[in-house]
């Protein structure tokens, strides 16, 4: 059975890149009928902050990537990582190396000035341990093997190939006693019985070097898929300017549906035909790792917000109604919002766009004007708006279609053409001058609001 894992480091929010890996990780496990696992790698004390989780915990939930199992906290783990590396030391995989830090900086320095990669130069790989000064503090340092290659079938970026002689002995167990990062998460990928890595392509030189650990316990190696990363609309890595943001600000600031994140997310590096438009239930069925991109793909914000307006057209009014007034505040009433809300999804592409839409009804009278609103309502406009009004008035049944053909039998008495009544009713019923269908508007401001409205402005 598929085990897959998604496992953040909390340094900083769920930004882009790792809630794509989360989704990729998440689908292809339920696509497989498998277990999508959650591991919080914490383990550098001083970067990892509980709001940092919190917040990895709260994008996720928001994009309903539900995990099997409990989260795993790396942190915790630390005693079995040491028994691991124990292990390895006692089966001569892994070796104490005494050099010191000065020592190290002098053979690093020697690198550099001969133009050589820095790296460990196994100056302790087959010495004797007899050697070290009693006492003397030691890491331990993985044997990797020192000749022949590695090959790795990614699932993502083909065969891979490696010549052991790059492969550095690195630390397992620092002076302290405390594991490395590299071991800590061969050993828990294990443990978890994760059976497919999916993740950045920045940690493919990793996949390299945590290889020999498993081959060195007799573990079951795992599928490796290694992603391309995101890049920005121009080409260059992302940065925050391009929406390296975390999930929140996506759901917050840009009032983007977790269904339309989703999608983007989904297709973010990953295509199924030319299909832009694809629901969770069917991104389970259809996602697998064969339809990844090999190149890195590009973040592109107006097609975000343009899957944004196909799902906010998709959503239940009574839901976009309840976000739409948590956006508003105390005064918005989530009824009428709701009842507004066919005519105002018609064109939104986030959830500001809706509540910039819905403004008007909680207007208090009198209405401030926008400038485009004031100049459109000069003499002839507000005579005509008297007009409106009370034939408006005199029309009892106050629904769109008599409503409409009242205005319209006005301008038809006025040899005018219905804009040059709507334009100024548009004003004087909302300030501005765009808005809905001005006879939903009516119904929806109801008769007695509608009419002080255009009372307000008519002479
Ligand atoms: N914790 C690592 C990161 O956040 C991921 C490690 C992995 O997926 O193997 O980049």
């Amino acid at each position: 059975p598929v085990v897959t894992r998604f496992a953040p480091s909390p340094t900083g929010f769920l930004h882009i890149g790792g809630a794509r890996t989360a989704l990729f990780n998440w689908l292809y496990a339920r696509h497989h009928g498998g277990r999508a696992l959650l591991r919080i790698e914490d383990t550098d004390r001083k970067r990892s902050t509980p709001e940092a989780i919190d917040a990895i915990l709260d994008g996720l939930a928001w994009l309903g990537l539900e995990w099997d199992g409990d989260v795993v906290f790396q942190s915790e783990r630390g005693a079995r990582h040491v028994e691991v590396a124990e292990q390895l030391l006692v089966a001569g995989h892994a070796y104490k190396c005494y050099a010191t830090p000065e020592e190290l900086e002098e053979m690093r320095a020697a690198q550099r000035a001969a133009k050589q990669p820095l790296r460990y130069d196994g100056r302790w790989r087959d010495r004797d341990p007899a050697d070290a000064p009693l006492g003397a503090p030691y890491v331990l340092r993985l044997r990797t093997p020192a000749e022949g290659e590695t090959v790795i079938e990614d699932r993502v970026q083909g065969r891979v190939t490696v010549r052991n002689e790059e492969l550095d002995d690195y630390i397992l167990l620092r002076a302290d006693g405390t594991p490395t990062y590299m071991l800590a998460v061969v050993v828990d990928d294990h443990d978890m019985g994760v059976t497919h890595v999916i993740r950045g392509d920045d940690h493919l030189n990793n996949a390299f070097r945590q290889l020999p650990i498993y081959r060195a316990m007799g573990w079951a190696e795992p599928v490796y898929a290694h992603i391309p990363l995101i890049h920005g609309s121009d080409g260059a890595k992302l940065s925050k300017r391009h929406g390296a943001l975390g999930a929140e600000t996506y759901r917050d600031e840009f009032g983007i549906l977790p269904e339309a994140l989703f999608n983007y997310l989904l297709r973010l590096g990953w295509g199924h035909g030319d299909r832009e438009e694809i629901t969770r239930e069917e991104a389970i069925a259809l996602f697998d790792l064969e339809g990844v991109g090999k190149s890195p793909s590009r973040f592109d914000l107006k097609k975000l917000q343009n899957l944004n307006g196909h799902y906010i057209r998709e959503a239940d009014d009574a839901r976009l109604a309840k976000l739409v007034a948590h956006r508003i505040g105390t005064h918005a009433d989530e009824a009428l919002l709701a009842r507004a809300m066919p005519v105002l999804k018609t064109r939104a592409r986030d959830l500001d766009e809706l509540a910039e839409g819905a403004a008007f009804l909680f207007k208090s009278r009198p209405l401030t004007l926008t400038d485009k609103a004031r100049a459109l309502l000069d003499d002839d406009a507000r005579a005509i708006l008297a007009q409106v009004a009370d034939h408006l008035r005199a029309e009892k049944n106050w629904t769109i279609e008599p409503l409409e053909a009242t205005t319209k039998a006005l301008a038809d008495e006025l040899g005018l053409g219905l804009g040059k009544l709507a334009q100024p009713m548009r004003a004087a019923l909302t300030g501005t001058t765009t808005s809905p269908g001005i006879f939903d508007v009516l119904v929806l401001l109801g008769r007695e609001e509608a009419l002080a409205r255009i009372d307000a402005q008519a002479t």
